[in-house]
């Protein structure tokens, strides 16, 4: 199909994620033809690195061959199959695998096709485990401020995010959002290095009051990625996790966008050293090739749905494509690969990388903080640095940063005026080093106006 028409129809037809569809009158959506590596390339063959992992999915590259193999290889077998009273070595091979990686306890795996999926099938999970083991006023959840879960209206309902959630606000469900770290702005005065996650007392306060209505505290275990990758430190969960112990309330941690060795650990939780009681991933799982979730679960709390038919104490949840194959077999090989490849040593020189930026984007007039976990990186731009003021959101920053990189050939996709690099985690340094050139040139010149 010519560019042309290609942009015709995808004017006429196409309705685009989280966007303002009018915004393509002056920038289109630009036309992929194929990608390879961390690069994307247009129909007219420029490219473009892939600085955002495609919305934080991509692990290993595009076009990646084991990937291909492990896709066409299941194809020939068998594509999809409904998953209730059947079941198939990838999703097995897959279930045990994840076990055996995750953080410990976690045993048993319930499938779903997307983040937002698996988050309400979480938070269904906790409130109907409540229910049914005499704990029937526990319906509430706790999340944080600025929080990130999905758009679903469960998911919508424990986020933090007001561009997301406001207009919304009368179809979602009534919770306890409380202050949740803030660590460029803390107002402790403590940095992340020297804090004892005072911000906490927030979290202590509302559950303490409220333990009994309470079913689930749900969080982005140590970043906050569509806040603009606010970063905290591992103590806060640590304190969550006893303060949940404590009071009797589930543990959630939603490791979509960080598991999978964002943060330079396979899951984020290990930094802390902490088990969630439910675990939900997705993104990466497959390498960033097909939609597939999954929520984890402790034995404990399967037990409770697990008894006769006529109790209807079964979790009556389903998708259509629960457990499909392809994106099963896509994950276990995902898996060889962390292993085979040793993934996670070969991010440690890149993670430094990272980390060497710091003070040359610092260093500029209107970057407020430079912060990194693993191979996460984000540059808030300010409008005045002492204050730490941000600029009006009106004024689209982190928009015009994203229009000039795309001009310079790499994909930075900001959040408000966040810029932030989280890329596959096999780009190279030489890669790493020309996206960070094109964001510090970008910056440079959306902030001079
Ligand atoms: N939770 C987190 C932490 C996420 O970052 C996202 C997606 N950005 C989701 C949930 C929702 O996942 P999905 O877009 O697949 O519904």
């Amino acid at each position: 199909m010519e560019k042309a028409e290609l942009l015709r129809l995808d004017r006429r037809h196409v309705w685009h994620p989280c966007t303002q569809e009018k915004d393509h009158e002056a920038l289109p959506p630009i036309p992929i033809a194929r990608a390879e590596g961390v690069y994307l390339f247009d129909v007219d063959g420029k490219s473009y690195i892939d600085g955002v992992s495609s919305w934080w999915v991509n692990l290993f590259g595009h076009n990646h061959p084991r990937l291909n193999r492990a896709l066409g290889e299941q194809a020939g077998k068998v594509a999809h199959h409904i998953f209730a009273g059947f079941t198939h070595e990838p999703a097995v091979t897959l279930a045990a695998r994840l076990c055996e990686v995750a953080p410990p306890g976690l045993e048993k795996v319930f499938f779903t096709d997307n983040g937002s999926a698996a988050v309400e099938a979480a938070l269904k999970m906790s409130f109907q485990y409540w229910r049914q083991t005499g704990h029937a006023d526990k319906t509430r959840f706790v999340s944080i401020s600025e929080a990130y879960h999905g758009e679903t209206l469960g998911a919508l309902s424990v986020g933090g995010c007001g561009l997301y959630k406001d207009i919304y606000q009368p179809l979602l469900l009534d919770g306890f959002q409380v202050q949740g770290p803030d660590c460029y702005r803390c107002p402790y005065g403590r940095n992340r290095n020297n804090c004892d996650a005072e911000c906490f007392t927030a979290m202590e306060e509302t559950v303490a009051e409220h333990h009994r209505k309470i079913a689930a505290v749900i969080i982005e275990p140590l970043i906050q990625c569509a806040a603009g990758m606010r970063i905290y430190p591992p103590i806060y969960l640590k304190k969550l996790r006893e303060l949940c112990d404590r009071w009797q309330i589930h543990y959630i941690a939603d490791e979509i966008a960080v598991g999978f060795g964002r943060t330079g650990r396979l899951f984020a939780n290990e930094h802390a050293a902490v088990s969630p009681d439910l675990l939900c991933l997705s993104k990466g799982i497959t390498g960033g090739y097909m939609p597939l979730a999954v929520v984890l679960t402790g034995r404990n709390l399967y037990d409770a749905f697990y008894d006769d038919y006529s109790t209807l104490k079964a979790f009556l949840h389903s998708h259509s494509y629960s457990g499909n194959p392809l994106a099963c077999a896509l994950a276990c090989e995902v898996l060889n690969i962390f292993k085979e490849e040793r993934i996670l040593e070969g991010m440690v020189p890149k993670m430094a990388f990272l980390a060497s930026q710091k003070d040359r984007f610092e260093a500029l007039p209107q970057v407020g903080e430079f912060r990194q976990q693993g191979l996460v990186a984000a540059i808030e731009m300010v409008r005045d640095k002492t204050g730490k003021t941000p600029y009006p959101w009106q004024e689209r920053r982190g928009y015009a940063v994203y229009r000039r990189a795309l001009e310079k050939g790499a994909l930075l996709r900001p959040l408000g005026n966040v810029v932030y690099f989280m890329p596959p985690l096999t780009i190279e340094t030489l890669e790493l080093g020309q996206l960070a050139d094109v964001a510090y040139e970008a910056i440079v010149a959306v902030t001079a106006a």
